[in-house]
């Protein structure tokens, strides 16, 4: 019998036949899932002879930029497959405009050291005041931090479980959900489910109870839950597995939103309501 391994590689045995070596080098390193190195290597090449760099500084500044290069494409693909209603970062968050949100415990939380410890979130506030954007900032930073996310609303997901139900695959959708270091589900309160959207919200919950993380925004205070579950007894037990190792985030200030669009007012750069401020 032929050991497999000694067989040649497909490519190899074009070796010495009229293909330039560009092309094949071109060929392995795609086979080899590297096209920094394929994109990289001639100008990376040029600028070590420039240097006079060795050829181990050589293939060390190739797999550098192919290692950053790659960590690049893995963020950008958690980010995708998180799928964020938008892009936030803390860059663009305006603490001072939130004096009730806890600054350094957030700055703490965005090194994202509670999803390795399988802890939550539950960002409470009214609406406006930046939950979601802390969501989002927050969600980011896992993706960047090698962690997978998924964010959804309560109420899409609740729809999407009750669809997977009726379609026969919601074990699929249950076994993805479960398998996301970070589940983001956003304003929760806003709609009140149905008692087997309840149920099946609250199974998806139970499953992730310390084994990932799970953030959730609402404009509702915890004794309001059971108005959007509907039953006391599964509110009950829901905060219980949720609270258990949690960071709460109390956002109990103006409304973003109304503030900024009272600050354009003032200045005159709301077209709608210029007039108002203004009049002829
Ligand atoms: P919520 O989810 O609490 O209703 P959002 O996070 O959607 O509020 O905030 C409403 C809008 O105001 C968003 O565009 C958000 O980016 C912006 N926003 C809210 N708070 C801040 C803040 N402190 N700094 C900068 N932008 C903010
Ligand atoms: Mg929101």
């Amino acid at each position: 019998m032929t050991d497999p391994v000694m067989q040649p590689l497909p490519a190899m045995t074009e070796i010495g036949t009229s293909v330039p070596p560009q092309i094949l080098l071109g060929n392995h390193l795609k086979a080899l899932k590297l096209p920094t190195f394929a994109r990289e290597y001639e100008k990376v090449a040029m600028e070590a002879a420039g240097s006079r760099t060795d050829y181990p500084g050589y293939l060390l500044r190739l797999c550098e930029l192919e290692r950053i290069d790659r960590e690049r494409r893995m963020v950008e693909r958690r980010i995708r497959l998180a799928r964020f209603p938008h892009t936030k970062s803390f860059d663009t968050f305006d603490f001072a405009a939130q004096p009730s949100l806890n600054k350094p415990l957030v700055v703490e939380l965005a090194r994202c050291e509670w999803i390795t410890t399988r802890s939550n979130i539950i960002a409470l506030g009214p609406s406006g005041t930046g939950k979601t954007h802390v969501a989002l900032a927050l969600g980011l930073a896992a993706c960047q931090k090698g962690h997978s996310v998924a964010f959804v609303t309560a109420a899409a997901l609740v729809h999407e479980l009750m669809e997977a139900r009726d379609e026969r695959r919601l074990r699929q959708l249950q076994k993805h959900l479960a398998s996301v270091k970070l589940l983001i589900l956003d304003e929760l309160g806003y709609v009140p489910f149905t008692a087997v959207g309840s149920e099946l919200l609250f199974e998806v919950l139970s499953q992730r109870y310390e084994r990932g993380s799970t953030l959730i925004t609402s404009n509702l205070p915890f004794d309001e839950w059971t108005s959007v579950f509907g039953s006391e007894r599964l509110t009950g037990a829901l905060l219980d597995r949720l609270t258990h190792h949690v960071h709460i985030l109390e956002m109990n200030g103006d409304s973003y939103r109304l503030a900024s669009s009272r600050k354009r007012q003032k200045h005159g750069h709301h077209p709608a309501q210029q007039e108002e401020v203004s009049p002829p």
